[in-house]
């Protein structure tokens, strides 16, 4: 049989991951704080890339040490890379630290009763690092700076912890004129003398951008790595995920008829539409939708731009490709990504690119390039 015109593949919806951009990022966030150890972020399964291949990536790229949120994600990366150092941003699960200490995962304690637990851990002759995380104006994760402060005083219970670092997070980095940041910062350099001798950190993708006093010992970028928040990046970043769908049918319609489910949008004009197997059950957000009352998403078809046409449903959209010739069966079309960046479509559907990262199903293809 005649194979054929592309790969072969039947997938309806693939995303491209592309691990070289990934390495390049790294390495241009790197350059951005020179004075800094660059960390990197890799919670929700590396933003929803593949935590095993952007682990190899980034260590290969020179990366010494990890962020995720969880302990059950701190144990899937240790069996990547058994000697990296890796921290567990949500902090000690009760009763958890002395199996966080054998894998040598570092809980990064962030309320009173979490030191307690550590402490006792410690007294009893646990061997263990751990980092403590200051709440210097989020009112999230974190110890106050008073509670803090008082266990900084205390030396003896300073060296029980054993701080490996002190980090706290910032609120609003990314509306870059935000006052919120700079008065974190102030509260975060008085509670570091508190801590003489223990390494700090305090900036995440965009509070690298904030400037050379956010940098401290140690950067944790995340959204920046896989290719997000470009907008605030100085110099720009490469996109690392493209997520593509096929065109289905294209069909014609007469002027007035309604498209999708609820019939929330007419076309104003006789139109070309195609169907594209992509949907909010792949994580192509319901919110992208479009009606005759508000303007949805936009994919990039053939070098142009099409808009949405009425509601995402689970498997499909519809798109507008009047304007746009030789649209066909069969053709891949670009939600987000090399062409239509992740930052502008998560906008228009009413939600942040690390979301529509985060949330990318495994129904899709995936595909690994540039490794
Ligand atoms: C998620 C997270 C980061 C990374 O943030 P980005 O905005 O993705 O760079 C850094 N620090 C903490 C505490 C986080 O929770």
């Amino acid at each position: 049989m005649e194979a054929m015109a592309d790969s072969g593949s039947l997938a309806h919806a693939r995303v491209t991951v592309d691990l070289g951009a990934l390495a390049a990022n790294w390495r241009s966030l790197a350059a951005m704080a020179p004075g800094a150890e660059t960390a990197a972020v890799v919670k929700a399964d590396a933003y929803g890339i593949g935590v095993e291949p952007a682990l190899r990536t980034l260590a290969a790229a020179g990366c010494r040490t990890f962020f995720v949120a969880t302990p059950d994600e701190g144990i899937t990366a240790r069996k990547v890379l058994p000697e990296t150092t890796l921290y567990i941003l949500d902090g000690l699960p009760p009763g958890g630290a002395a199996r966080l200490a054998e894998m040598q995962l570092r809980p990064v304690l962030g309320s009173r009763p979490e030191i307690e637990e550590w402490v006792a851990f410690r007294r009893n002759g646990g061997a263990g690092d751990a980092a403590i995380h200051v709440d210097t104006g989020m009112n999230r994760l974190g110890l106050s700076v008073a509670d803090a402060a008082a266990i900084g005083a205390e030396r003896g219970l300073r060296a029980l912890i054993g701080p490996a670092l002190l980090m706290s997070h910032l609120a609003c980095a990314d509306t870059p004129s935000h006052p919120l940041s700079p008065t974190q910062l102030r509260r975060f350099l008085d509670i570091r003398d508190a801590f003489p001798g223990v390494r700090s950190s305090l900036a995440n993708s965009a509070g690298i951008q904030l400037g050379p006093e956010y940098h401290f010992d140690l950067t944790r970028p995340g959204i920046m790595l896989y290719g997000g928040r470009g907008d605030l990046a100085k110099p720009a970043l490469r996109p690392v995920v493209t997520a593509e769908a096929r065109v289905l049918l294209v069909r014609d319609v007469p002027h007035g008829e309604p498209v999708g489910y609820g019939a929330t949008e007419r076309v104003r004009r006789r139109s070309r539409l195609a169907t594209v197997g992509i949907g909010y059950a792949d994580g192509y957000h319901r919110g992208a939708s479009s009606s005759d009352a508000r303007r949805g998403a936009q994919i990039f078809v053939r070098g142009r731009i099409a808009p949405l046409v009425g509601r995402v449903s689970m498997d499909l959209v519809v798109i507008d490709v009047t304007d746009i010739p030789n649209v066909e069966r069969g053709d891949f079309v670009e939600l987000f990504g090399r062409h239509m960046p992740v930052d502008a479509v998560a906008e228009r559907a009413g939600t942040i690119s690390y979301e529509l990262l985060t949330q990318l199903s495994r129904r899709a293809e995936r595909r690994y390039v540039g490794g």
